[in-house]
């Protein structure tokens, strides 16, 4: 889609393709322009972790799969970002894990709503929820409360990648299992989140499909042993250490445990 050429030589290969790829969502309608502003900010995050996946973000990310495969009800939440960046991995990962998709975005218009939707759909996906938009979320002004009756708000478990704070506060206040992947371990969407996974989400949803894939025919009481050991607190502690010592002195103190 994108008509710029960025050679696989290139050293910083990975996150041009990703920047080529929202610039791409901004074009097709389907990420706002708010959405040039998120991705610069993960870049900044993403690049002081040193662009991979700590051990603490892959213990953070097999929670997330054993949280999404003891759900009774879970939910995927896909904004302009995800869908731009990596609509293959949500959709097999709700086919992996047995969840559901939904559009819901932080700036509400019923055309971006569809064409997410139709976007997903155009990648393979079956239904796609979010466009009947019968149910609110209390607590939220209301385009930003609304969600789907039979969707996020029946939803016992949901997966937030890039939510906004007060939205991941609310609907933790509903009393949802919210699973929060977000690069900036400060932002309060992640301290709001039951998971708070601190990593890019191109190499996140991989890594949870995997983890899902490997604990699939696991007995319920491994995965209730892998969500009772997870710790939030140290996951978010590890993940500010990493940025602040920088990527490799990250890795030995996490090596180091
Ligand atoms: P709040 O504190 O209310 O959450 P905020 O300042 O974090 O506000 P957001 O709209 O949540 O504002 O910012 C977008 C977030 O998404 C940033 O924290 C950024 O690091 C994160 N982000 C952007 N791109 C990615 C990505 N590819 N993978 C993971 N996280 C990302
Ligand atoms: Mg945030």
């Amino acid at each position: 889609m994108s008509d710029v050429e960025v050679p696989e030589s290139h050293p910083r290969y990975e996150q041009l393709l990703t920047r080529h790829r929202i610039e791409d969502g901004v074009e097709q309608g389907i990420t706002s322009p708010q959405g040039l502003i998120a991705e610069g900010r993960g870049e900044a995050f993403d690049y002081l972790l040193g662009e991979r996946t700590t051990e603490s973000a892959d213990r953070a990310e097999r929670a997330a799969a054993a949280h999404l495969l003891l759900a009774d009800h879970p939910v995927i939440s896909v904004n302009g970002n995800v869908a731009a960046l990596c609509p293959e991995a949500v959709i097999e990962l709700a086919e992996v894990v047995g969840a559901d998709l939904e559009v819901n975005i932080f700036n509400r218009t019923d055309e971006r709503v569809h064409a997410i939707a139709d976007h997903l759909r155009d990648h393979g996906a079956g239904e796609v929820k979010g466009e009947t938009a019968d149910a609110r979320i209390p607590g939220l002004d209301s385009e930003r409360a609304k969600v789907d009756a039979d969707g996020i708000y029946d939803a016992d478990v949901v997966l937030v990648p890039l939510e906004d704070g007060d939205r991941a506060e609310a609907l933790g206040a509903m009393g949802k299992t919210e699973i929060v992947i977000d690069l900036n371990p400060l932002s309060r969407s992640p301290r709001m989140a039951a998971v708070p996974i601190v990593d890019n989400i191109m190499r996140a949803v991989p890594n949870i499909i995997d983890h899902a894939r490997d604990l699939r025919d696991a007995p319920r009481e491994e995965l209730e042993r892998i969500v009772a050991e997870f710790d939030r607190e140290a996951a978010l502690a590890d993940a500010e250490r990493a940025i602040r010592e920088g990527g490799s002195a990250g890795e030995s103190m996490l090596d180091g445990e």
